[in-house]
């Protein structure tokens, strides 16, 4: 399986198929046809068949779909089974929000330290993960194997903190700031992935003034 041949569009359905092949795994059900599944998800059949034929496909005509066998591929495109070393910037509502939600740890992504430059944070724990002083994370980062950095602080500091990691052998960016990171990150070839839960809001009010 080549995953560079893979589109985001479908990258960005897998979680939601691995979820729902999870479900069905759960209930005992090993096979499913594209029909049951598109129905299921609100999907067309044939975008799922043709989603599957990105990455080998596990279907046969009239069998149905090998539902452990599909759960585990998406599992591995989507580096489920592999473990990951994060630490957060910012221990703002947002930060503590995303530190105190223990799903991410079940899908492999585990939180180690927190740094934020505020004195009535600095020291304590959230979700029992430690709290330093931004001044300690470079050195913790070059002693610690870290992979991601999850970036919860205002937007004006965003790039900043980029630039202190770059070069420090940080793979991805999660960035819930509303700094602009692409120039940055790209000089460090760092893959940022932005979550804006703003824009996501106006996106909902922008329908409700249209669609209703
Ligand atoms: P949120 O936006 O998450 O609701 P907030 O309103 O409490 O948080 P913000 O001003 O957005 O506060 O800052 C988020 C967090 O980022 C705060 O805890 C703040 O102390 C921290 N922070 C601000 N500047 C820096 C910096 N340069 N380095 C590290 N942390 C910082």
């Amino acid at each position: 399986m080549d995953d560079k041949k893979i589109s985001i569009a479908v990258i960005k359905r897998l979680p939601r198929y691995y979820r729902y092949l999870s479900d069905l795994l759960d209930a005992g059900i090993t096979k499913i046809s594209s029909k049951e599944l598109s129905e299921r998800m609100d999907l067309t059949a044939s975008q799922v068949r043709q989603d599957f034929n990105c990455f080998g496909g596990f279907g046969q005509q009239g069998y149905g779909y090998n539902v452990r066998k599909l759960y585990e591929e998406i599992a591995e495109i989507l580096g489920i089974e592999q473990a990951y070393d994060v630490v957060m910037v910012g221990a703002g509502n947002m930060g503590q929000a995303v530190a105190k939600y223990d799903n991410f740890k079940r899908r492999g992504y585990n939180l180690n330290a927190i740094f934020d430059i505020n004195p009535d944070v600095v020291g304590n724990t959230i979700a029992g993960i430690p709290v330093y002083h931004l001044d300690d994370m470079v050195e913790y980062i070059k002693t610690h194997k870290t992979d991601i950095v999850t970036l919860t602080v205002p937007a004006k500091v965003g790039t900043t903190i980029v630039d202190m990691i770059g070069g420090l052998g940080i793979k991805g960016i999660w960035n819930f700031s509303y700094a602009d990171l692409h120039e940055a990150a790209e000089k460090y070839g760092i893959i940022v992935e932005n979550v804006h839960l703003s824009d996501s809001l106006m996106i909902l009010g922008y329908r409700l003034h249209t669609e209703k």
